[in-house]
């Protein structure tokens, strides 16, 4: 009897491929984003990464109204009253069948399922741009933890092609899976949110003590890691928040700040999608920190 599957049987849900990243890692790679997140932070930039599931993305400003879809859909999820496309989310099952009869390109799914060939098919694209950069393949997500299976085969196979490898995960997982994945990774990129459990938990809606346990099991096991900070406003870009981050980077894991811990601008590319996916949530809406701002931000990680 075949109990395990064998990598060509495997299936990942993969959400984007990007190539030609150069933030998410040494040199240009190409980095993975699977589905699937244990947390839900509230300035998520990508909600429709979230679930394991697929998504259907609808871009309601683009709809002509012309009725293709609500003839096209098996599952009756789409009527038009008054000149208006209505969506009955509850009804709607991802399958994709309207998105090809929509002319006005108003849908989308978000989320497909690969096998890691299909996945190493494009990733091996540019190998030579690895070669002469120092990339690789990063698997990032949503969190990729949440597909331990695919993401260790998908680091597995990099190596074998010769390329290196780098993960960006939440650690928001027990020891043995975040040891699981991160054995594969030569290069570890991993979010600290915020310090205080209480305030981390408001915010992600997860406690956050498993993942400064795994910050420094990784540090203990010397694995070449970084450590960004996304800063949202008002939840962790005032100078205290910053300085209880750098202050445990420095003082809990033995590492220096100014070269270990990255401070990420808050970005707000990913707002519209929220009402495009019909998301329960509330809707981020916030500023950018100032470049004066930041330089501050980055002066007080320097000083703990
Ligand atoms: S097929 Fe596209 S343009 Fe036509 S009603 Fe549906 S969403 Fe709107
Ligand atoms: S994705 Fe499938 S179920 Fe959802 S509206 Fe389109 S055709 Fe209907
Ligand atoms: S960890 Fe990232 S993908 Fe997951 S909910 Fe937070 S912002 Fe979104």
């Amino acid at each position: 009897m075949k109990i395990f599957k064998s990598v060509s049987e495997l299936k990942g849900h993969v959400f984007n491929i990007q190539r030609y990243s150069t933030h998410d890692g040494p040199g240009i790679r190409t980095v993975v984003f699977l589905k699937g997140c244990p947390l839900r932070c509230f300035w998520c930039q990508n909600p429709e990464s979230q679930t394991l599931a697929p998504v259907l993305m609808f871009k309601r400003e683009r709809c002509v109204a012309c009725g293709r879809c609500v003839a096209a859909c098996p599952y009756h999820a789409n009527k038009i009253a008054d000149g208006t496309l209505f969506l009955e989310r509850s009804l709607c099952r991802a399958c994709g069948t309207c998105v090809s009869c929509c002319f006005s390109e108003a849908r989308s799914i978000q989320g497909t399922v690969m096998t890691v060939e299909e996945v190493m098919a494009v990733v091996c694209k540019d190998m030579l741009i690895y070669e002469n950069s120092g990339g690789g393949l990063t698997v990032s997500g949503g969190d990729c933890e949440m597909q331990p299976g695919f993401t260790v085969a998908l680091l597995q196979a990099a190596h074998a092609e010769g390329m290196n490898t780098a993960v960006e995960i939440t650690g928001a997982f027990p020891w043995k899976t975040v040891k699981r994945i991160t054995d594969h990774a030569d290069y570890i990129l991993f979010d600290l949110k915020m310090i205080d459990e209480k305030r981390h938990k408001a915010g992600t809606g997860v406690s956050n003590k498993l993942i400064l346990e795994n910050a420094k099991n990784l540090v203990r096991e010397n694995r070449r890691i970084h450590f960004r900070t996304p800063l949202i406003p008002g939840f962790n870009d005032a100078l205290e928040d910053v300085r209880a981050i750098a202050g445990f980077v420095k003082h809990e894991l033995g590492l220096d700040p100014a070269e270990r811990l990255e401070l990420l601008a808050y970005n707000n590319l990913g707002e519209e999608k929220y009402e495009r996916i019909d998301y329960a949530g509330e809707r981020p809406r916030y500023k950018r920190q100032s470049d004066e701002y930041l330089k501050e931000l980055k002066a007080c990680c320097a000083a703990v």
